[in-house]
């Protein structure tokens, strides 16, 4: 179950790229939705329903969170 996805989430993908790597950034994520590879930094346009389908698991590395006060 994919839980959230927004800009900046890095993900993995149930098909890696030709690179050797399986990691993308979401660097926008709208209707249609432009992914980076972490290993080559080749970026990829994406629709979101397409991604969605392709996404195997969202890593929260990425994620910045803001203290609660
Ligand atoms: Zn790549």
């Amino acid at each position: 179950m994919i839980n959230e996805i927004k800009q900046g989430s890095v993900v993995v993908l149930k098909k890696g790229h030709p690179c050797g790597a399986n990691k993308w950034e979401i660097i926008r994520f709208g209707v249609d939705c432009k992914i980076k590879c972490l290993g080559c930094g080749r970026i990829v346009l994406i629709e979101r329903m397409d991604l969605r389908k392709a996404i195997k698991k969202i890593l929260e590395e990425e994620t910045h969170e803001e203290p609660i006060e």
